[in-house]
């Protein structure tokens, strides 16, 4: 029998997530909290979420059928990680709430559809084309001008699927780098800053937000985040509005991250979209009376929303894989800085670009924030 709730799931019941990687970790820890049990799905075993969940099944994506059974042992279902088939998540819906929907899964998990929904909606987007073969690069590249970056339309994250294209003896490369499919390509934007709004919307339509917080990348993965951002009250206060009218536009149920470019005139145009707790809200879980993972569990078990307040100034860092390099990190100089917590995933391998952990410093100003977690980062390394 399908598995329909009307009202709040209470606190007892349990919570699928398909994917099983740091954000679902994070949202178990949030879920075990509050008294919840948490399933996760994913085609690997001994995750990062595995380890915190209740249950830890090993299903690929396609087997409907493992997912329909998934489903059925849940009271409702959201996910950590957006490129999980339509499919699946249409199966999973046949037996419990998916929350977000997954018509929101469609639209983000695929760069064109998000680009397409977003111009189409009015939001304000980076210049793109859409690039079907090798022989249509160097027209689109006409329209879209030169720098530019050719983006894979599916499966792309953290800088991955991407080559930035500077002039017209690189369209070889750039096509091979996505793997010769359909692309998107993008004017590249001569940014002031970074910024992303992560945001929570409840099924009867209340919005909370974070504010805007500042990011920096090393090699198109988020290296530092700062909250708040700094930048002028006008460039937040847009930055939320647009946030805002986008959860509305999809009609999300949950947490949804919106980066933008500030352009160096002060507007503001949308880089991405991800329906899920994001990398650049990590710090909520220490700086804030509710983390966005608690406010994705608080969504999708119908439970009001929580208080957003922050208590102090923020700033992440994030600990990839070359941390390690040199042999395991000094644990106990990074926990003697008393402004910073510790945060890792327990994956077991150290590769170089994978995200292994996170630090967060909360502090009197975001200055000391940052010098504080950058500090922390640094003193890990033995033999500095
Ligand atoms: P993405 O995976 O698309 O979010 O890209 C990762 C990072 O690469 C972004 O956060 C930017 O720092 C950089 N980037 C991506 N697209 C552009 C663009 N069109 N112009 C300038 N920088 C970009």
């Amino acid at each position: 029998m399908r598995n329909v709730s009307y009202g709040p799931i209470l606190p007892g019941s349990a919570i699928g997530v398909l994917g099983s990687g740091q954000l679902g970790r994070m949202f178990a820890i949030a879920a075990r909290r509050m008294g919840y049990r948490v399933h996760t799905l994913s085609p690997d075993s001994d995750t990062p979420t595995g380890q915190v969940a209740d249950v830890e099944i090993n299903a690929s994506y396609d087997d409907l059928d493992a997912v329909r059974k998934f489903a059925r042992g849940v009271s409702a279902v959201t996910f950590e990680f957006e490129n999980v088939p339509a499919q699946t998540a249409a199966a999973a819906a046949e037996w419990a709430p998916v929350r977000p929907s997954g018509h929101i899964l469609h639209i983000t998990q695929h760069r064109l559809r998000e680009k397409t929904f977003l111009l189409e909606s009015g939001f304000p987007v980076t210049r793109f084309r859409r690039v079907a073969s090798r022989a249509e690069l160097p027209l689109q590249a006409v329209e879209t001008g030169l720098p530019a970056v050719l983006k894979t339309a599916d499966f792309g994250y953290d800088g991955k699927g991407q080559f930035r294209i500077t002039d017209d003896t690189q369209f070889d490369l750039a096509w091979e780098a996505v793997g010769g499919r359909t692309a998107v390509l993008e004017a590249m934007v001569d940014f002031e800053r970074e910024i992303s709004v992560v945001a929570a919307r409840s099924g009867d339509g209340t919005f909370v937000h974070y504010g805007a917080t500042e990011n920096h990348h090393v090699n198109g993965i988020l290296d530092i985040s700062i909250a708040p951002a700094r930048v002028t009250e006008r460039v937040a206060r847009e930055a939320v509005e647009i946030a805002s009218a986008v959860l509305e536009t999809l009609d999300v149920v949950g947490v949804l991250c919106v980066e933008f470019f500030v352009c160096r005139d002060g507007s503001l145009l949308i880089n991405e979209l991800a329906p899920r707790p994001h990398n650049s809200g990590h710090f909520t879980f220490d700086a804030n009376l509710t983390s966005q993972f608690e406010q994705q569990l608080r969504a999708t078990c119908a439970l009001p929303l929580g208080d957003v307040r922050q208590f102090a100034p923020a700033a992440m860092a994030n600990l990839l894989g070359e941390i390690w390099t040199a042999g395991e990190p000094d644990w106990s100089a990074a926990a003697a800085i008393p402004d910073v917590k510790i945060h890792l995933y327990g994956k077991e391998e150290p590769r170089v670009g994978r995200k292994m952990g996170h630090l967060t410093a909360v502090a009197g100003s975001v200055e000391k924030a940052l010098g504080d977690v950058l500090r922390a980062r640094s003193v890990l390394r033995p033999g500095r």
